[in-house]
């Protein structure tokens, strides 16, 4: 398979498109970034890449870092996370409360704000300096030190992410968060703020394709970890599109509102896109199509 050819196919065609979307602008500092940016990185599991466009600019992950968060926290308490959270569609976008109101304090799972809020927590609680742990983590994952995150943006999600506070504080008053809200929050809107390229996520998240072994063959999951992390991003890894998602692209997979997607094939390869202009589920909308007409392209998914 020619995969060179097949990214810069997609990259032509969907630079061409017009309509690419809306920037995200709730958090004011996410909206100086110029829409037309286009990213496409592939690596495949015997260590291939290849890549067509932006995918060596870092732009702001968000809400990409959920899932090595959720690894992260896995790694540190195992099956122990899902007594604080479900593994269920929401159904609803990312930001919603009434679920939480009305189940009591459970986050439907832990790619919505409340369960990745919850994730924070147990970070949090488990190590004593929780954004260093979780950046050397993604360093260590990637092999790669020139990570960081990006405090003028965690500082302006900080001032803006009201919906965040009222889940956080929900997640209080249901005996659902441990620590402070203040410190969970600082520590999630960091994690968030985290800037990486499309070839560094790639990276990543080789792990979630080679049962629970990094790039370097380190094991950091156990393969029934990694089992269950790929199920929960095939059924709620674009919020109220994860249907959407598994029907046009049929892959596991996690978007942010930076507008990244990253998508893999266990045992075969992983995926990155980025293209900051959303649809109006807030996935990246050319990102959606590109990854579309490369399972389409290449007949590699996972149905
Ligand atoms: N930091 C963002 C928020 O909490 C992440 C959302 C996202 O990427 N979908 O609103």
């Amino acid at each position: 398979m020619n995969y060179q050819l097949i990214l810069d196919d997609i990259h032509s065609h969907v630079v061409s498109i017009k309509d690419k979307g809306t920037i995200a602008s709730y958090i004011p500092e996410l909206a100086h970034v110029d829409i037309n940016n286009f990213g496409l990185h592939l690596r495949t599991k015997d260590g291939n890449e290849y890549g067509v466009g932006d995918y060596t600019t870092p732009f702001s992950i968000q809400s990409i870092s959920k899932v090595l968060a959720l690894a992260l926290a896995a790694s540190k308490k195992g099956n122990h996370i899902l007594e604080r959270l479900d593994v269920e569609p929401s159904g609803h976008p990312f930001n919603q409360l009434a679920l939480l109101e009305i189940e009591n304090g459970i986050p439907r799972n832990p790619f919505i704000n409340s369960g990745a809020i919850v994730i924070a927590d147990i970070i949090v609680s488990a190590f004593d300096n929780p954004k260093e742990s979780f950046l050397k983590y993604v360093r260590d994952l990637t092999g790669d030190n020139t990570i960081n995150y990006n405090e003028s943006i965690a500082t302006s999600e900080k001032a803006s992410g009201f919906r965040n506070y009222a889940a956080a504080n929900l997640l209080k008053s249901f005996g659902n968060l441990n620590n402070p809200v203040e410190d969970v929050l600082d520590y999630y809107f960091t994690q968030c703020s985290l800037e990486m390229t499309c070839a560094q996520i790639t990276k990543s998240f080789h792990l979630f394709a080679n049962k629970g072994k990094c790039l370097f063959e380190k094991t950091y999951l156990k393969e029934q970890q990694v089992k269950r992390i790929n199920a929960v991003m095939l059924t709620c890894g674009f919020y109220d599109e994860a249907g959407e998602f598994a029907f046009e692209v049929g892959l596991p997979g996690k978007s942010g509102v930076g507008g990244g997607i990253v998508a893999l094939l266990p045992n075969n390869y992983v995926i990155t896109v980025w293209s900051p202009g959303l649809n109006e589920k807030g996935n990246s909308k050319l990102g959606m199509l590109a990854l579309e007409q490369f399972t389409t392209k290449t007949q590699l998914s996972i149905f």
